[in-house]
């Protein structure tokens, strides 16, 4: 029996980690990952908004938390499958066959990169079709490239490639941007972007690299293909929750919903980061709800036992 189990080892689980040792709660941290670090291992920009630290990458801060936390005396297991989770006995079975109990549970599963589902998407994956703008930018320089989606992430992508792009074409599905309108005028003032508004992305094509894309655009008859060498998806995230699903209160889209101290619906479960916050997903807000967890779990275990 532990008195605190983490599933997750993003920022937030490595914060509520951080402050569980840090209040003398036996934990055990998860991650199914090899890696550490969650969704800062996907970010290729530059971090300038999470305070005390900056950092010139994703990596670069989870290395910096990694040292952090190194010395403590939480255990930490990585690439462990979580197979079953009953909330409410707060029981964890591995895929292992391990089964692991503990008093409190800390969800800190976080999010993940929501895929269009096209032919092509998974097929051309590494050949044209890439993750990141940053981190690809000299493998697409020069080419013709394709965005999708209508947010924030998508038209920061689009600009970042129109500096070493010909052309980039964003395709979005929706009548207006979602993205702020910082980035909404600055799409319209590069001349090497066009936007199809209500328009969807059908397939990508190519044998072993990326050669076209076919779109279809409302009030077009029928969809069109062009010519480009490079795809780039940005259309949100979802949340990782299917463990939890129908054990716990999650709103529509699955996000598990959390009182002020990041309680869930079920007693002694807790959700922490991104998993819990689709409306502020911030690296700062993970760190502070994993802190905010770990204090009302410490807070009512030192109140049982006295
Ligand atoms: P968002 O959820 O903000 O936007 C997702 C976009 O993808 C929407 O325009 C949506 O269309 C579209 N979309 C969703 N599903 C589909 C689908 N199946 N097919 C086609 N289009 C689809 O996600 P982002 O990834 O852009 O951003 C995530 C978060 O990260 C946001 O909070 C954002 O502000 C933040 N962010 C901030 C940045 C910055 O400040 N520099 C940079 C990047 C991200 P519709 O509008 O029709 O729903």
């Amino acid at each position: 029996m532990h008195d605190v189990i983490i599933i997750g080892a993003g920022p937030a689980g490595l914060s509520a980690a951080l402050w569980c040792d840090e209040l003398g709660l036996e934990t055990l941290l998860l991650e199914q990952g090899a890696e550490i670090g969650g969704q800062l291992l996907s970010v290729y920009n530059p971090i300038g908004n999470y305070l005390g630290v900056e950092a010139s990458n994703g990596r670069e801060l989870r290395d910096i938390f990694a040292r952090q936390v190194a010395d403590r005396e939480f255990d930490m297991w990585t690439e462990v499958e979580v197979e079953t989770v009953d909330l409410r006995a707060r029981r964890v079975a591995l895929r292992s066959g391990e089964q692991l109990q503990a008093i409190a549970v800390i969800i800190a599963t976080g999010v993940r990169r929501r895929r269009l589902g096209v032919p092509g998407e998974a097929e051309l994956a590494g050949r044209g079709v890439v993750e990141s703008a940053t981190r690809d930018r000299e493998l697409l320089a020069g080419r013709d490239v394709c965005v999708v989606g209508g947010g924030d992430a998508a038209a920061e992508n689009a600009l970042i490639l129109a500096e070493v792009c010909p052309t980039v074409t964003l395709v979005h599905r929706g009548e207006s941007l979602r993205a702020r309108r910082e980035f909404v005028e600055r799409l319209r003032g590069e001349h090497c972007i066009t936007v199809f508004k209500e328009a969807r992305l059908e397939r990508i094509i190519g044998e072993s690299e990326v050669e076209g894309v076919e779109i279809s655009r409302a009030g077009a008859l029928k969809p069109f293909q062009m010519a480009v060498q490079g795809v780039l998806i940005r259309i949100g995230v979802e949340p990782n929750t299917e463990l939890f699903r129908g054990q716990i209160n999650a709103d529509e889209r699955g996000y598990i919903v959390v009182n002020g101290e990041q309680e869930t619906s079920v007693e002694n479960v807790f959700a922490v980061g991104d998993v819990s916050n689709p409306l502020a997903p911030t690296i700062s807000g993970a760190c502070g709800a994993g802190a905010t967890a770990a204090k009302v779990i410490a807070a009512r275990l030192n109140s049982a036992k006295a």
